[in-house]
């Protein structure tokens, strides 16, 4: 069952979108050579709480951070650690929710420290690039009360990977959003035009692409947690949340000219 979310659940789902959007651009900002991924979920937490806020991935699953923070081939879930230090040319995926009055906010930057091999700098601009072909055919078909499908959202994202000949991760999905982190429905990022479950107005989707470098495949490591391709390649992540209002579609997390 899908919740449908009103006027007043969707102005909750803002506040707790902005907050996430600007706890990364917080997280962001604290990446350098020499700081540890410790480090930046500490500042990311110190945000949300400041804010008034709660952590969403905090003590989730068990989870021991309020950010997943991800370095070079790890895809997701790296556990934040006074033991790894960033250095120049890493990248440091960033992935981190806020619960604004129990509704969640989730969101995922993938943050180039310092000068990064043109490989990696391509790579994290197509999968932002990804998110966005995606997040334009779900405003478009909204707000023009056409059909969206599922398989439309994905097929956006995989179509326009493709042509890099970079690998889509398919183990791992973006998801529906709002008491809960996690709703349903599942939201691959790959999947063919006009098939799948049809998504409307009043629902709220969290759209994620993880990319690799090689290829998609994936395995997780012995922590439990942190996720990694299985050919050890560089892998790129980028995330919002997207509110299916009647006023229009937004992606909560998203603060123009920010990140
Ligand atoms: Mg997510």
């Amino acid at each position: 069952m899908i919740e449908l979310k009103n006027k007043s659940q969707f102005e909750k789902m803002k506040v707790a979108g902005r907050i996430t959007g600007e706890a990364l651009a917080v997280g962001a900002a604290a990446v350098k050579p020499g700081v540890t991924t410790k480090h930046v979920d500490e500042v990311i937490h110190d945000y949300i709480v400041k804010c008034g806020a709660v952590p969403a991935f905090l003590g989730y699953g068990g989870f021991p951070g309020s950010a997943c923070v991800s370095i070079n081939e790890q895809v997701i879930h790296g556990i934040p650690s006074k033991d790894v230090i960033i250095k120049e040319g890493d990248l440091v995926k960033i992935d981190t929710g806020a619960i604004w009055e129990g509704y969640n906010g989730d969101a995922a930057r993938t943050v180039m420290c310092g000068e990064v091999s043109d490989d990696a700098r391509r790579l994290v601009e197509a999968t932002k690039e990804s998110f966005w072909r995606a997040f334009s055919v779900i405003k478009d078909h909204i707000e023009h009360d056409e059909v969206l499908r599922l398989g439309d959202i994905g097929n956006a994202v995989e179509s326009y990977i493709s042509q890099f000949g970079f690998g889509v991760v398919r183990k791992y999905v973006g998801h529906g959003i709002g008491r809960d982190m996690h709703e349903t429905p599942d939201v691959p990022n790959y999947g063919r035009p006009g098939r799948g479950m049809r998504i409307t107005k009043g629902m709220a989707i969290a759209v994620e692409p993880m990319i690799n470098l090689g290829t998609g495949e994936v395995k997780e490591l012995a922590d439990g947690w942190t996720v990694v391709p299985l050919d050890g390649s560089l892998s790129s992540h980028y995330e919002n949340t997207i509110l299916l209002t009647d006023e229009g579609v937004v992606a909560s997390t998203y603060i123009e000219g920010v990140n």
